[in-house]
């Protein structure tokens, strides 16, 4: 199956020089949404995974599939102002200023083993900054999936060490 026919290209959105992949039509064919979700989990090998941390807000559909499947917790990381209970932040950089996500305090316990969701890999900026909330709340990373990778965008290396898989590549 050619996951790729489900990802549509939109240029400049949402703004001028940015091809925008839109997961819509992946999202809307369930064989494609479990082809997607077959790699990923094929990808983890077995490895125990206490949660799964996604990202706002595309991160929220695979994640909570992954969740499910790996009979993990799901933990969401917001923008600022939106989880209700008392939050750690993370501030990253943006091509232009800066941005933040936040997680309940009570959302990782020390030690557990932390899968991190989001759908798209770009510059690792986002990632990034899931990895540090993580971290903070004393989780162990055991890989960040992207459903894909801009690969010319380097955003792997700003994950590194901790593995990265994505089904596509781009
Ligand atoms: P970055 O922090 O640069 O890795 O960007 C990743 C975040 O921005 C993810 O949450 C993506 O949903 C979104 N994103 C970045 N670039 C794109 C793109 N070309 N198409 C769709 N989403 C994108």
């Amino acid at each position: 199956m050619n996951l790729t026919s489900y990802i549509r290209d939109i240029q400049d959105f949402p703004k001028p020089g940015i091809i925008f992949k839109d997961i819509t039509p992946l999202l809307a064919n369930p064989t494609a949404v479990n082809e997607c979700l077959q790699q990923l989990l094929q990808n983890l090998n077995g490895q125990k995974i206490d949660k799964v941390v996604g990202a706002e807000s595309r991160g929220f559909f695979f994640g909570t599939l992954l969740a499910h499947e790996l009979n993990a917790g799901f933990v969401p990381v917001r923008k600022p102002g939106k989880l209700p209970y008392s939050t750690l932040k993370a501030t990253y950089e943006l091509e232009y200023g800066t941005d933040t996500l936040e997680v309940h305090t009570d959302a990782i316990k020390p030690g557990e083993r932390i899968l991190i969701h989001d759908d798209v890999l770009a510059t690792g900026g986002t990632a990034k900054a899931v990895c540090e909330l993580v971290e903070r709340l004393g989780g162990v990373i055991v890989q960040c999936n992207f459903l894909m990778e801009l690969s010319f965008l380097n955003g792997r290396e700003k994950l590194a060490p901790h593995p990265v898989f994505a089904p596509l590549v781009y």
